[in-house]
Parts: structure tokens; sequence; C-alpha cells
């Protein structure tokens, strides 16, 4: 079998150190690429020399709405030149999380660094990783105004069936991370069910959210295929046949070839 990762932080501190033995163990397991996504300027460098070191990372670069502190708009321009990059591959990690980031003041500033940072992706014809977290109604409003010209993918999807509806007529994908293994979390196993199914995507978005069995732990790439067979399962698909969908839906909106 042949298995991407669309989505982890390999540039996290929890792998600082361990970085060779995480890729090796994801080689094991049959990954051919690894996205490591930047959540800030030295978070997306890291990410690149990330790339640079290992043959299956590649990068995405950009501003998370959770570190927004201290940046300013103009350091967009930054992203921009790490973008060039040839293993940069998305912007990312991009978007709202009105979960973490209540407060109005916040909110506000999250949303002209996402604007941006589509209006980024679109010039530069990238497509983006684009994290939203109870923050569905003005996320679809933003996306709807200001549409991704080279796709994008909403990572670890928790909105609402209706909603993924929604989305879709955006022409957007979804990615499915470890919660789908969870046994209580009823909504994103149907969300999994709902998507068409060359629009979905699997995603550890490690050191976070450890897929059962490995719940609880530190999460890393070569988990993916506990998150895969899950879909498989829940899609009721021969592993083959959705090996085929999954890694071709990472070729079209990455352009990564597996
Ligand atoms: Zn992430």
């Amino acid at each position: 079998m042949i298995y991407f990762d669309s989505h982890c932080h390999l540039n996290d501190e929890r792998f600082l150190g361990q970085e060779e033995e995480v890729v090796f163990r994801a080689k094991e397991a049959g990954l051919k690429a690894i996205l490591c996504l930047g959540y800030d300027l030295p978070s997306s460098k890291q990410a690149i020399a990330l790339a640079e070191h290992f043959d299956i990372v590649y990068a995405a670069v950009g501003f998370h709405p959770q570190n927004l502190e201290g940046a300013r708009l103009e350091d967009l321009a930054e992203i921009e030149t790490l973008a060039h990059h040839p293993k940069v591959v998305a912007i990312g990690e991009v978007g709202l999380d009105y979960y973490w980031e209540n407060d109005e003041a916040t909110k506000q500033r999250q949303r002209p660094f996402f604007i941006e940072q589509i209006a980024l992706a679109n010039k530069l014809g990238l497509p983006l990783s684009i994290h939203a977290r109870e923050a569905t109604e003005d996320m679809y409003q933003i996306l709807k105004a200001n549409r991704p010209t080279a796709g994008a993918v909403l990572h670890c999807y928790s909105g609402s069936v209706e909603m993924l509806r929604e989305f879709a007529k955006l022409d957007l994908y979804f990615g499915f991370d470890g919660p789908i293994t969870y046994k209580n979390s009823v909504n994103p196993k149907a969300c999994v069910q709902e998507a068409s199914l060359n629009r979905l995507l699997v995603e550890t978005d490690s050191p976070y959210l450890a897929p059962v069995p490995k719940r609880g732990q530190t999460n890393e790439p070569s988990y993916i295929p506990y998150i895969f067979d899950q879909v498989a399962s829940l899609r009721g698909m021969e592993k083959e046949s959705l090996e085929q969908v999954l890694n071709q839906n990472f070729e079209n909106l990455f352009h990564v070839k597996l």
C-alpha cells in the first residue's frame, strides 16, 4: 500500500531530535509524502528545512489563526518569498479559530490574515490547507467571497454534515484524522460518509489527535493506516480501491507525485 499524510507538524517541538526515526517509520509504513505545515514564520522556515532534508517531506507556509500575536500583515511578504521554494506545495496552516481565541478583537484580527493568505495562494497558484474551529459561518462567508482558485482542503473537518454539503459546493476537499476512529465521535464519521469520494483526504495532524489504538500517545505520520482503514470501513470500500482514489486526490490537490 502507498499512503500520504496531508497534514502534520513534524516541525513541532515534540518531534525535535526524533525527526529521522519518525520519517523512517513513516517510510516503513508505506508513506510516500508527508505535508508539514507551518503556523508562523519560524515554523514555516522549519517546515522547509525538513522538506530539504527528507525526500518524502513537503512544506506548507503560513500564519495559523492562533499564532497572530505580534504578527503584522506585512509579514505575509516573507511568507510569499518562502512559498517560492520548490518543495512548498501549499499555503497553510491558515484559517479561523473561535474556540481557543474567542474575544471579539482577536476574532476580528484573524479575518484579514486569512483573506490575505487566500489572495496570496491564488496569486501563486497554490492550494490552501485551512483550519476552522467554531467559526463555520464566517469561514463559509469568507470562502464564498474569496474563492480559492488552486483548490483548498478544510483540514480536520469538524463541522456538520449540512455545512459539509454547503462547503462542497465551493469545491473544497475535506481532511479527516484521528477523531474518525474515536468511539463517541459520531459527526466526523457521518461526514466521511457524506463527502464526495474525490474530495476526501486523510491526515494525522500529528503530534496531535492520535488515532485509536494509539489514542493518548504522541501521534506521528506512520499512524496514517489506522485512519485510512477507518475511512475504508466507513465507506464500505476495498482498501485497494480507496488507496487509488485518495492518492489521486492528494496528487490532484498538491501536485505531488506519489
Ligand atoms: Zn495542523
